[in-house]
């Protein structure tokens, strides 16, 4: 069975509530009508990075419930999990093995040894697309008191896996076939462009080897009856190649071109996107991480895209920073802006209306992240205790913070339009951009003798829907 083309909910395993039997609870109570699928961030046991550090993928830390919760919410939703692809957690049993008995391991294979892959001079080490402010590499003290080096990317927990090893693989495909067989539909491939590290080159997304890897897991999902949606943050051009290889792209350049639209009241470049934008891809405007700047390169001017980041930084924390020194292009060397889409937006219900229903007529399958879902406001409080930028949008709601949330008129306003997406039956036929000017976004959906429209105007952030009633064959119009 295909994914729904139904708006998907992407949310943690413990922050609508506390576990997921909570999280099922509340999407039953208030959201069953508005989504038809759910990215549910990873569930497993992991030791750093949100979740994103996992100890396997065959298992649901106990304190957010367990397989039978996951099997539940499958039943009713699409769900997507995550295939954390490029690392496993070094309290695995992989690694502890691996430290204990160093690289007569059954499992050494799986980590990338960086002593043994030759000389790398200052040159290479250069050219590495790094996300810390060190190198990529990591020491492992062994039991028997020797050392030596693996691959690791993002934080000193998380060890990037080998894939010149069929050692990874097999464990990619056992990880595959448990998660499938508990009724996922939908796999987000994280971090999949650290996978290929060849010295000389920026060890990021190289070819042809990022393909032959994606094209293997996603030929494994397949199997299985899943899809995959791999995660990439970088020049948009990304995305199109990802679709043309037959997955499902993110459309990460939206979210800041939609920031760019509505302060500028400029149409011109978000149609440019639109007439274009891959047709199967997933649609956000906002996610556990920032709003990504690389993304909307190329799309944006790049005075435009300074003038958003000069916008937002004003309510956000501070940006999260590229490392890397062939990427110091990016404009003002930002990765990410860490704000809450709504705050972004300066709190404008209207704004905010409108930035969705562009989303949800977009092409695509539209996901909407939990603090979006309930217009949630920056938490300074949650990131200055942890020091992590991107907990400023990751709010940890009490039930009773679910019911107020909801009971927000902008929040009503959300779901009127997010059921009226997941179920018009005009979203499955062909999408049309209309003529407005340059102020304006005019954009359709037809399928046979039904017929839904758009009107945006950026100025006064109004946004209109008529549609042919499904009963009646009238146009009806509902102001959003
Ligand atoms: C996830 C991040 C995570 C990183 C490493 C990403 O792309 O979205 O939240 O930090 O992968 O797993």
């Amino acid at each position: 069975m295909p994914l729904r083309n139904q708006i998907q909910l992407i949310a943690y395993p413990d922050r609508m509530g506390h576990t997921l039997a909570d999280l099922y609870a509340v999407v039953e109570r208030h959201f069953s009508r508005a989504i038809g699928g759910i990215h549910i961030l990873p569930p497993y046991p992991s030791n750093a990075d949100g979740g994103f550090s996992p100890l396997t993928h065959k298992a649901i830390d106990p304190r957010y419930g367990d397989w039978d919760d996951i099997e539940r919410i499958a039943a009713r939703y699409d769900l997507c999990l995550d295939l954390t692809l490029n690392h496993i957690a070094d309290e695995s049993p992989e690694f502890i093995d691996f430290v204990e008995r160093g690289y007569a391991s059954e499992h050494a294979d799986l980590f990338i040894h960086v002593d043994q892959m030759g000389a790398i001079s200052p040159d290479d080490l250069a050219k590495i697309h790094i996300r810390k402010e060190k190198e990529p590499f990591r020491e492992v003290r062994f039991a028997d008191g020797t050392t030596g080096r693996v691959w690791c990317t993002f934080t000193e927990h998380q060890i990037d896996l080998n894939f010149n090893s069929p050692k990874t693989y097999a464990y990619l495909e056992d990880s595959i076939r448990h998660l499938a067989e508990r009724g996922v539909k939908l796999f987000r491939l994280d971090a999949f462009g650290y996978t290929t590290k060849k010295i000389g080159t920026s060890c990021f997304l190289v070819e042809p080897d990022v393909y032959d890897i994606l094209k293997w897991v996603d030929g494994i999902a397949r199997e299985h009856g899943a899809e995959t949606l791999p995660e990439v943050h970088d020049n948009a051009s990304f995305q199109y190649a990802i679709a043309l290889h037959g997955m499902h792209p993110y459309g990460f350049a939206l979210p800041p071109l939609m920031l760019y639209s509505l302060f500028d009241a400029n149409s011109v470049y978000l149609k440019q996107w639109l007439r274009m934008c891959p047709r199967n891809q997933l649609t956000v405007l906002d996610t556990h991480d920032g709003i990504c700047i690389p993304d909307v390169e190329g799309v944006l001017p790049a005075d435009k895209i300074q003038a958003v980041i000069d916008n937002v930084s004003q309510r956000s924390a501070d940006p999260i920073l590229r490392r890397s020194a062939a990427n110091v292009h990016c404009v003002g060397a930002i990765y990410q802006l860490t704000c809450t889409f709504y705050d972004a937006l300066r709190r404008n219900d209207d704004a905010y209306i409108a930035a969705r229903a562009i989303q949800f007529f977009a092409p695509g399958i539209p996901q909407v992240y939990y603090v979006g879902l309930l217009a949630g406001s920056n938490d300074l409080e949650l990131m200055e205790s942890t020091g992590e930028l991107r907990d400023i949008n990751r709010h940890f709601y009490t039930l009773e913070e679910i019911d107020e949330a909801v009971a927000q008129p902008v929040v009503k306003r959300l779901l009127k339009l997010m059921a009226f997406r997941s179920h018009y039956p005009a979203f499955n036929g062909v999408f049309h951009l209309m003529y407005s000017n340059d102020s304006s976004v005019a954009m359709c959906w037809r399928l046979g003798e039904l017929r839904c429209e758009l009107f945006v105007d950026l100025n006064f952030k109004k946004a209109t829907v008529s549609y042919v009633d499904e009963k009646s064959k009238r146009v009806l119009s509902m102001r959003c």
